[in-house]
C-alpha cells in the first residue's frame, strides 16, 4: 500500500509545496479527505527545466525504448491494484465496475500507443528524391517526417480519472511521440494522481527514462494552470474539461510572445435525431437507449446525449420520461459539479418556453441529481442560442419539430459537436441529408446508436469543430492523438549519414514509406 502524503512529483522527487491547501472529497459521504497543497511558479520552472533537458535524450531514443517506457508506465497502474480503484472510487463516486473498464482502456491506451510507436511508421515519412536534370531548375532531395515537440503540459480531466487524467491519452500520445509531459493535476481527485505518479516513477526507474520526463503539479485555481501555459519551455498543451477553461488556456496560448497549440476537448451537447417515420416504430427503445445514455456516468460524459430532436411523439416522451424517472440516480463527481448542474437546472426550469416533464427536487448539497427531461418547440430552440449550451450532468431536451424540414433546419443551425447521431432507417432521406449536413458539424456521425462509450482503435475520432474542440482537425482518442504532440521536419539534400533512420535510403526500420509518390517499404 502506497501512504497519500500529499505532495507532488516533479523530476523523480517528491516536493511539498507552499501553496494554497485543498482537500480530496467523498461525494458518498459528503465529507472531505486528503490534504494537498498547490505548486507555483518555482515548481513549474523546476519541473519545465527537467523536462526540456529531459526532451533532449527522449527525442533521440528509438520507438523500441518508448514503447518498452509505455508498456512499463501500464504494469506499474496494474499493479496499483485494488488501491487505485478503491482510492479513485472515493474521490469520483464512480463505482469500482466503471473504475475497472477505465483502468483497462487507460492501460490498453498506453499499451497500442506503445505497439505504434515500435516501429517508427507513425511519422509519416516521405521521400521525394532529387532530379537534378530538370528544368528550368532541379529539384532538391527532400525528406519529411514528424518529430517530438518537446515538453507538453496536461490538464487532467475531473470526470475521466483515469482514461483523460494524469495518464490517460493526452499524457500517453505526449510520451509516445517522445516528449516530457507536465501534468496539472484536476483537484477532484488528487490522491488519484498521486497514486499514478508513483506508477510512472517505477516506470521511468526500470526503463532508465531520465527523471524529467514527468513532473505532476497539485494544485487548485486558475493561477498554476495559466503559469504553466505561459512558461516559454512548454511547447504544446492538452486539456479536458469545460468550455470555459479551455477558451482560456486557448487565448493564454495565443496570447504568448511565441504562442503554441492547445488541444482542448470542451463542451458538447452531442444531438439525437430520429425521423418522423422511424418514431414512429421505434419509440420505445429509441427513448430506452437514450435514456440509459443519458443516465450513464450520471451525465458526467463529454458525449452525454443533451439533445434529442423529432418530431412529436407520445409514446416517445411518456417512455422517455418514465424510463429517467425510473433509473436510479447516480452519484456527481464533486460539489463544483453539482452546483453548475444546480444553476442549469434551475436556467431550463425558469425558461419560459421549456417544460420540465419529469420536474423532481435536487437539493442544495446534495450529490444525487434526478435524470431530468426538458421539452421545448423547434422554434424556441432555434430563438435561444442558451438551449443549445451544455448542461453537464443526467440532462436532456427533447426538441419538438413540425416535420422533417424542421429537423434538418436545426441541424443546420448546430455549433460543432463532438458526436450526433441519426435514427432514420424508416426515413431513408432525411437520413442521408441529415448525414451531410453533420459530418460538416461533428466529429462522429453515429447510426441507429448512442453517443456514450468511445471505442478506442485507430479509426476513432473524438474532437470535432469548436466548441466541441479547439482543433477541429485532431483527435484525443485513439492513436490518431499522437501527431498532435509533433510537429514535421522536412531535411532538403540532407546526406545520408545525417538522415534520421526514418529517412535514411536503405530504410533500416523496414518501414512504409511515401517515396516519390508511391507508398513502400522498398530502400532507395
Ligand atoms: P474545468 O473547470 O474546465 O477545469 C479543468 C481544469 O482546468 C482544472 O484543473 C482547472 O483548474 C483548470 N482551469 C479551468 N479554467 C481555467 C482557467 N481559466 N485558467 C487556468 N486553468 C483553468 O473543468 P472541470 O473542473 O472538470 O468541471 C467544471 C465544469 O466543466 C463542469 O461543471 C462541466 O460543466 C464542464 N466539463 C465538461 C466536460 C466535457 O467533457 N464536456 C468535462 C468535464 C467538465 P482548477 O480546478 O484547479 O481551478
Amino acid at each position: 500500500m502506497i501512504n497519500i502524503s500529499g505532495q507532488s512529483y516533479i523530476a523523480g522527487n517528491w516536493v511539498s509545496p507552499r501553496g494554497e491547501h485543498f482537500q480530496s472529497f467523498n461525494p458518498y459521504k459528503n465529507e472531505t479527505m486528503f490534504s494537498f497543497s498547490s505548486c507555483g511558479r518555482n515548481e513549474i520552472e523546476q519541473a519545465a527545466k527537467a523536462a526540456e533537458s529531459a526532451f533532449q535524450l527522449m527525442r533521440n531514443l528509438d520507438g523500441k525504448t518508448i514503447g518498452q517506457f509505455l508498456h512499463a508506465i501500464a504494469d506499474e497502474i496494474e499493479a496499483l491494484g485494488d488501491q487505485l480503484l478503491e482510492v479513485a472510487d472515493s474521490e469520483t463516486a464512480l463505482g469500482l465496475v466503471r473504475l475497472t473498464g477505465e483502468r483497462g482502456r487507460t492501460c490498453g491506451q498506453l499499451r497500442s500507443f506503445a505497439e505504434l510507436v515500435a516501429n517508427r511508421e507513425w511519422v509519416q515519412a516521405s521521400i521525394d528524391t532529387a532530379l537534378p536534370d530538370r528544368a528550368p531548375v532541379p529539384k532538391p532531395d527532400l525528406r519529411r517526417m514528424m518529430v517530438g515537440i518537446g515538453p507538453v503540459a496536461v490538464f487532467g480531466a475531473s470526470n475521466f480519472p483515469f482514461a483523460f487524467s494524469v495518464l490517460g491519452g493526452d499524457t500517453a500520445s505526449a510520451l509516445a511521440a517522445g516528449n516530457p509531459v507536465i501534468v496539472k493535476g484536476h483537484p477532484a481527485h488528487p490522491a488519484t494522481s498521486e497514486l499514478f505518479a508513483h506508477a510512472i516513477d517505477r516506470a521511468i526507474g526500470k526503463c532508465g527514462m531520465p527523471k524529467g520526463a514527468f513532473s505532476l503539479l497539485q494544485g487548485i485555481g486558475y493561477e498554476l494552470g495559466t503559469d504553466l501555459v505561459k512558461h516559454p519551455l512548454i511547447q504544446a498543451v492538452g486539456f479536458t474539461g469545460s468550455e470555459t477553461g479551455g477558451r482560456a488556456l486557448m487565448d493564454i496560448a495565443a496570447a504568448r510572445p511565441e504562442p503554441i497549440p492547445v488541444y482542448a476537448e470542451m463542451g458538447s451537447i452531442n444531438p439525437l435525431f430520429i425521423g418522423p417515420e422511424t418514431i414512429k416504430t421505434a419509440a420505445e427503445s429509441i427513448a430506452a437507449g437514450l435514456s440509459g445514455s443519458v443516465c450513464m456516468g450520471t451525465g458526467q460524459f463529454c458525449t452525454s446525449p443533451g439533445l434529442a430532436v423529432s418530431v412529436a411523439s407520445e409514446r416517445f416522451e411518456t417512455t422517455l420520461k418514465k424510463a429517467l424517472s425510473g433509473a436510479p440516480r447516480g452519484y456527481l463527481l464533486n460539489p463544483q459539479i453539482a452546483v453548475s448542474l444546480q444553476r442549469g437546472l434551475k436556467r431550463l426550469r425558469d425558461h419560459p418556453h421549456t417544460e420540465w416533464l419529469n420536474e423532481a427536487e435536487f437539493e442544495e448539497g446534495s450529490m444525487t441529481p434526478p435524470n431530468a427531461v426538458f421539452k421545448t418547440s423547434a422554434q424556441h430552440f432555434l430563438n435561444d442560442s442558451s438551449l443549445s449550451e451544455e448542461v453537464f450532468g443526467p440532462v436532456t431536451l427533447y426538441v419538438e419539430c413540425e416535420n422533417e424540414d424542421r429537423i434538418l433546419e436545426i441541424a443546420k443551425n448546430l455549433n460543432g459537436n463532438l458526436t450526433a447521431s441519426i435514427h432514420a432507417d424508416q426515413d431513408p432521406d432525411l437520413a442521408a441529408r441529415l448525414s451531410d449536413v453533420l459530418e460538416q458539424k461533428v466529429g462522429r456521425v453515429i447510426f441507429n446508436g448512442f453517443p456514450t462509450g468511445v471505442e478506442v482503435c485507430p479509426s476513432q475520432q473524438h474532437g470535432g469543430p469548436y466548441p466541441a474542440s479547439s482543433v477541429s482537425t485532431s483527435t484525443s482518442v485513439g492513436t490518431g492523438a499522437i501527431v498532435r504532440f509533433a510537429r514535421f521536419v522536412a531535411y532538403q539534400a540532407c546526406p545520408d549519414h545525417l538522415l534520421p533512420d526514418a529517412l535514411k535510403n536503405e530504410n533500416p526500420l523496414g518501414i512504409y514509406r511515401q517515396v516519390n509518390g508511391e507508398l513502400t517499404k522498398e530502400p532507395i
